[in-house]
């Protein structure tokens, strides 16, 4: 059979290569931990160094097609790749998510065709660049100083009030490339998922509402009646345009924030983009007839993309390592069985070894026949984990 190939081990690898095999291809990860969530899944594990030139070239001999799971992957093997395999997406669009000055631009190149814009931001790269700012742009304060690369989960940001604060930040962020945005009044967050194909076949879902807790993924809703529907609208709209634009091959998801009514917005800001499936996307294991996964699978392989139907409303909690630790600091496995008691809970665990706070160890999502139904079920499992962020009214 023919087998598809992944740089990177993490979770989503992992619920790549069970999609994969599913329709009996066989996998390929090159990750360098032994243990990683994906090699450990897989039918071959490469365990090297992601830019080792010696693993990439026995990735590419065993491989029909190529993809990557992380978003910091080195844009260099992904072009290494592609010198004899097709890789989606591609090294230059990965480049351009991987970096927050040229993934800005973008959205600004595109705002005709997407019809939203990101907020308003300087680029702080050097001292004068900064005095700069700190000078004329004092209409981006309060902002979120945030580093150009590397940066996720709210990792290499820092909130500043003032410009005292900014320029103490640029130096606390070790005076590497950043961007200054304005911090924005949100009224909530939204992520489109997008499947393009080779032939430039689209396909998407409807957008999900997530909820943040301390810059992480906490909750995602996803239901009918979850956000405005116009505004849902033009999310979808929006984030099929950046894709079509970029030229995108396999699955984007684009996030955006909704803000107050009656800004200059118009409600919805794109905030940042993930050149790869994504956690605010795992309901769709669950809830939909083809998942981001198998969309992703899909992609790569060359076949058609089936449009989702999403059959059940639909939430996810994402579980942190936090869940494993009572309330005075001791490890405790968490009670799955009171959790799986609660009807319509489906548990996924990513197989990691050890739970440290803030780690992505799993998710749980909740489906059934009703939102009403799927919100009381989410209420009383997030009770039972001691979760954060369910603002289910
Ligand atoms: P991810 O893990 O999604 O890649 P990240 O580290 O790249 O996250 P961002 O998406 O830039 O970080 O920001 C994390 C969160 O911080 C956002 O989801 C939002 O809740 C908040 N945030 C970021 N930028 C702004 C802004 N300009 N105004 C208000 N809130 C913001
Ligand atoms: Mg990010
Ligand atoms: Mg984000």
């Amino acid at each position: 059979p023919a087998t598809l190939g992944v740089l990177g081990g993490g979770q989503l690898g992992r619920m790549f290569v069970h999609a994969a095999q599913r329709l009996g291809y066989f996998t390929a990860v090159l990750e360098p931990d032994a243990q990683s969530p994906a090699g450990l899944v897989s039918h071959h594990h490469i365990q090297t160094d992601y830019d080792d030139p010696t693993g990439l070239a026995q990735l590419a001999e065993l491989c029909q097609a190529i993809t990557t799971e992380f978003e910091n992957v080195p844009a260099q093997a992904l072009q290494t790749l592609a010198n004899t395999r097709p890789v989606a997406p591609g090294a230059a669009v990965v480049g351009i998510a991987q970096d927050r000055i040229e993934e800005k631009a973008h959205f600004v190149a595109c705002a005709d065709a997407s019809g939203v814009t990101c907020a308003p931001y300087a680029v702080i790269q050097t001292p004068a660049q900064l005095q700069a700012v700190l000078d004329e742009r004092t209409d981006l304060l309060p902002g979120i100083l945030k580093t150009a690369r590397l940066g996720y989960d709210g990792k290499g940001q820092v909130r500043v009030r003032t410009a005292e604060d900014l320029a103490a930040a640029w130096v606390e962020l070790g005076g590497v490339a950043c961007v200054l945005e304005k911090m924005l009044p949100l009224t909530a967050e939204c992520s489109v998922l997008v499947g393009r194909g080779w032939d430039g076949q689209v396909v998407s879902f409807a957008p999900q509402r997530n909820v943040h807790v301390e810059g992480i993924l906490a909750v995602t809703h996803a239901y009918e009646g979850n956000m405005p529907p116009a505004l849902a609208t033009r999310a979808r709209d929006a984030a099929v345009a950046i894709a079509q634009q970029l030229g995108y091959v396999g699955v984007l998801c684009v996030e955006f924030f909704v803000v107050a009514d009656g800004s200059a917005h118009g409600g919805l800001v794109v905030n940042e983009m993930a050149p790869r499936p994504h956690n605010s996307g795992h309901y769709t294991l669950d809830a939909c007839d083809a998942s981001q996964f198998d969309l992703q699978v899909h992609a790569m392989a060359g076949l058609p993309l089936p449009q989702p139907r999403q059959h059940s409303p639909a939430i996810m909690l994402n579980l942190l390592g936090e869940v494993w630790f009572d309330a005075s600091g001791q490890r405790r496995e968490p009670d799955w069985s009171a959790v799986l008691r609660l009807p319509g809970t489906h548990l996924h665990l990513y197989g990691k070894l050890d739970a440290r706070a803030g780690r992505k160890m799993g998710h749980l999502t909740i489906t059934g026949p009703d939102v009403a139904g799927v919100k009381a079920v989410a209420r009383q499992a997030a009770d039972l984990l001691g979760l954060p962020g369910l603002d289910v009214g």
